[in-house]
């Protein structure tokens, strides 16, 4: 029997806004616990609920994002469970009326276009973090109470633990293109809970499915959905049942672990938020939103292709961060040839910040020097070995290329003289290879270019070595 895999994503997103949802405190990571905290966020009787515009603002940028309906009436709800770091003892969420509905995200799996259909986007307030110390003593910081939280739902439309991925990235790249939240997945900023089912190939019935949570990273993403799914088939093949259930990703071991089953699921005995008053979105408002949507990713690569003839692979690439293809076209605008351009990024920019654990905000390279970079190239004044050896001294020292090239002395040889001279010496080492040439094997001249450029320590214009050579042997 051959099995499908059917999986739903539930995506929290963190909202970038400067205060709480509900209150003025502030959302900024990483303070000394608890002192970003007031009666609101608290939770202390008599107290009342703001909410904040922004973040209602940043759920329709987001919808609009990913083509959901924005629903002109929304309303919060009470989600009503008791735990330590939720001192309200319920969470104020959009449940029967969330803020956008019905939407999709397309995906490029291997060359081909899969649209992910969104179910709903709603606004909620984040809970605390309980800090369980090696003391033995539990701690609970409220800081965290409150953040505005976004949470995107997808339908079932996912087949693979490797679209997961996929749909995971593309959603936070959207995210950071609007600036509604930084995507940082280890801080947790984006979370998700991953949901997914088995059934035989061709049927139409969804199985029972089983919820992943705890996964903060792409990799883990796939890596617990493909344990999920062998768990599954194994059961299934066992004759024995799925029983829904809530299981905790362990990346120690690399398995999932139930941690509770549908009976034990709370009844959250949702209703209507009493303290707030529906939010109601109007035309103006959603079209002033458009006015102000940044360019997405999907145009921005037709775009890059059209305008720069750049292939699909590359213009992808460059579009995963927005300051990366920004960094692209002005480097483009500075007269660099795009294709160029985009081969020095891809290969010895990204490696460069990679090595460094940096993001392209934070390069020291500027675009203008890269193509002073590549200019002493197409002018033939350093070939590109060198070139890449200039490259990193650039990246290093942010001196110009030009003075770098002066400095060390990295000029190409292009003096036919000079050349000739390091060909005859290469030749008259090597007997053995030029008779083997002279006997037809042509392929040898890839050995003498090599003898040459190791003479002239990779500095001689390898075109002319070329020509130079060949003239040199049938003589
Ligand atoms: P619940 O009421 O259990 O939270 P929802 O209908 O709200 O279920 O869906 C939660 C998530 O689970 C959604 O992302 C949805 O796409 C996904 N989902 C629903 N049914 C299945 C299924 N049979 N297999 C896999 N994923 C599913
Ligand atoms: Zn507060
Ligand atoms: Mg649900």
């Amino acid at each position: 029997m051959q099995y499908e895999a059917v999986i739903g994503l539930e995506v929290h997103a963190q909202l970038l806004t400067e205060s709480k949802i509900f209150c003025s405190c502030s959302t900024q990571f990483g303070s000394e616990p608890n002192t970003q905290v007031c009666p609101v966020c608290l939770g202390m009787p008599g107290v009342l609920p703001v909410l904040n515009k922004k973040a209602v603002e940043y759920t329709i940028k987001t919808g609009l994002a990913m083509n959901c309906k924005i629903t002109p009436y929304s309303r919060f709800a009470r989600k009503n469970y008791f735990y330590p770091d939720l001192p309200k003892g319920y969470q104020i969420s959009q449940y029967e009326l969330p803020l956008c509905e019905d939407g999709f995200l397309e995906i490029n799996v291997d060359g081909e276009k899969r649209k992910i259909r969104i179910k709903r986007i709603h606004l909620e307030e984040d809970a605390g973090k309980n800090i369980h110390d090696a003391s033995g003593y539990s701690f609970v910081d409220f800081n965290r109470t409150g953040v505005p939280l976004m949470e995107i739902v997808s339908e079932p439309d996912i087949r693979s633990p490797k679209e997961a991925s996929l749909y995971m990235k593309k959603l936070r790249t959207i995210l950071r293109y609007l600036g509604v939240c930084d995507g940082n997945l280890e801080q947790g900023s984006l979370r998700c809970d991953a949901n997914v089912s088995i059934r035989p190939v061709g049927s139409k019935e969804f199985g029972v499915k089983t919820e992943i949570k705890n996964i903060n990273s792409f990799r883990f993403v796939e890596k617990a959905l493909e344990y999920e799914i062998k768990r599954q088939i194994k059961l299934i093949e066992r004759g024995e049942k799925i029983i829904q259930e809530t299981r905790l990703w362990d990346a120690v071991t690399g398995t999932t672990q139930s941690m509770r089953s549908k009976e034990e699921a709370h009844d959250y005995r949702y209703f209507p938020e009493p303290d707030l008053v529906p939010v109601s979105v109007s035309e103006e408002w959603i079209e002033k939103i458009k006015t102000e949507m940044p360019e997405l990713p999907d145009s921005k690569i037709e775009r890059l292709m059209k305008n720069y003839g750049l292939p699909l692979y590359d213009a992808e690439i460059l579009t995963e961060e927005k300051a990366l293809s920004e960094w692209f076209e002005e480097a483009v605008r500075f007269g660099g040839k795009p294709k160029e351009v985009a081969n020095w990024i891809m290969v010895e920019l990204l490696r460069i910040l990679n090595e460094e654990g940096k993001e392209i905000t934070e390069s020291s390279l500027k675009p203008q020097q890269l193509v002073e970079l590549l200019e002493l190239v197409e002018k033939g004044t350093i070939n590109r070995n060198t070139a890449k050896e200039v490259f990193e001294e650039v990246y290093k020292t942010g001196k110009s290329a030009t003075v770098i090239v002066q400095e060390k002395g990295l000029t190409q040889i292009s003096d036919d003289s000079i050349l000739m001279e390091a060909i005859k010496e290469v030749i008259a080492k090597n007997p053995k290879e030029v008779e083997r040439f002279k006997q037809g094997e042509e392929k040898l001249i890839g050995f003498f270019v090599g003898q040459v450029m190791k003479i002239t320590k990779g500095k001689a214009n390898p075109k002319m070595v070329n020509e130079l050579v060949l003239k040199a042997l049938k003589e």
